[in-house]
Parts: structure tokens; C-alpha cells; sequence
């Protein structure tokens, strides 16, 4: 696969959780992306939404706990199909489409499973999720290729391996973007290659 990304923009959510199981369906609660310039190694822009879950919109004290999101902050904010109409345009504003720029996670998570998840408990339908969400790159590959692993750690294990200091919050979605884009910056610098590794077919309508 091509590795001419121009930019990788990093993305990270955060949904509705409890100690046992999450609430069924989980929803997205927030929805944040850094914007990193490949060739220049820097982060140059930032997006951050917090989104109102439709069927449990009263977090549990274990999500709070967890991510430092509480009620009141997602109980005005927009529905998952208007912040994401928003990454769209955000995107669109920086000339960023799927040829150019790559969407980067944590794991397969984010767009494998909760992107799913979430079309499928409210909307828009997966079928009309545009083609740059449909692949990632997995930054726990690119750690485990730089650094001569088999598996890799979480991301406080990758940010400590990297001697790189963790800022914010863990698991408060635009701080856990700020932490990735670092991770990112700091493997790429490594000789790290910005690839996609996983990639989704969603049928059409
Ligand atoms: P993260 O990006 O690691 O902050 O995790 C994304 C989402 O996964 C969180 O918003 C929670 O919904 C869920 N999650 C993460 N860690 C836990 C945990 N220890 N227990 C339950 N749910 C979790
Ligand atoms: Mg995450
Ligand atoms: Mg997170």
C-alpha cells in the first residue's frame, strides 16, 4: 500500500462505558482528531466535539470516572451525524481526502468497531461513510516495527518506551490525540512508514 500520506490525522473516541459492559448500543461520546503534517512532523490543526449518546444519555459515574465527561457536557452537544458532517468539512477545509491523508488510531477499534456500532444505533448508515474512515493505520503496528516488538502495549506503555510524557488526561479523547500525534511523530522520526493496515468494505445502499 502506498505510504504518500501528506497528513495523518489521528483519531480517537471516547463512548459510553460501565465497569461490567458498556451500555448497549454504545454510543460515541466524544469525538476528537489532531492533524499531523508528515513531512513537517508537526501537529498544525486540531478538531474536538463532544456528542449527545441518544439512547443513554445519562453517563455512568464509571464513564466520568474514566474520562472525565460528564453529563452536562455531552447533554447540549450535537448528535454523532452532525459532529461527524463536521470532521467531514474539517477535513474537506484542509484539502484532505483519501489519497492524501490517513486516519490513524489506537488499535482497530475506533473505526473497526465503534464507527460501526454507532451507524448502526442511530446514524448515518456505514453504507454512506465516506472512503476515508473506511481505512486506518494502526499505530501499535508501527510500534511493534520500530521498536522490534511482537505485541504492543497501551499507549501509556508506548509513550514510556519512547521516554515521551504523557499530557492531559488518558482516556479524554483530544488529550489521548495529542499523545498518539507525539507517538506518531516520535516513530516516524524512528523511521517509522505511515501505512494503512486495515481496511472495511461497506456495501453500498
Ligand atoms: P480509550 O481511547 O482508551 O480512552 O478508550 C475508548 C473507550 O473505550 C472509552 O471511552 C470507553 O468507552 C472504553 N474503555 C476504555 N477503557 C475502558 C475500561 N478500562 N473499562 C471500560 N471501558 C473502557
Ligand atoms: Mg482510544
Ligand atoms: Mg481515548
Amino acid at each position: 500500500m502506498c505510504s504518500d500520506f501528506t497528513h495523518a490525522v489521528v483519531l480517537d473516541f471516547e463512548a459510553t462505558c460501565d465497569e461490567q459492559a458498556p451500555p448497549r448500543p454504545q454510543e460515541v461520546i466524544e469525538f476528537p482528531s489532531v492533524l499531523v503534517d508528515v513531512a513537517a512532523r508537526e501537529i498544525v490543526d486540531e478538531f474536538t466535539a463532544f456528542v449527545r449518546p441518544l439512547h443513554h444519555p445519562q453517563l455512568t459515574e464509571f464513564c466520568t470516572a474514566l474520562t472525565s465527561i460528564r453529563s452536562e457536557d455531552v447533554a447540549d452537544a450535537e448528535l454523532f451525524r452532525d459532529v461527524f458532517a463536521r470532521h467531514q468539512a474539517w477535513l474537506t477545509r484542509h484539502d484532505l481526502h483519501e489519497r492524501r491523508a490517513i486516519a490513524v488510531t489506537c488499535g482497530d477499534w475506533d473505526l473497526g468497531r465503534m464507527l460501526p456500532i454507532q451507524c448502526a444505533a442511530v446514524e448515518p448508515p456505514i453504507s454512506t461513510v465516506p472512503p476515508f474512515y473506511a481505512r486506518w493505520h494502526n499505530l501499535k503496528r508501527m510500534f511493534c516495527t520500530v521498536m522490534h516488538r511482537s505485541k504492543a502495549p497501551g499507549m501509556g506503555g508506548m509513550l514510556n518506551a519512547l521516554k515521551l510524557q504523557l499530557v492531559g488526561r488518558h482516556h479524554r479523547g483530544v488529550d489521548d490525540c495529542r499523545n498518539l500525534a507525539a507517538i506518531l511523530v516520535a516513530l516516524l522520526e524512528a523511521g517509522g512508514s505511515l501505512e494503512v493496515t486495515a481496511e472495511r468494505r461497506y456495501p453500498p445502499t
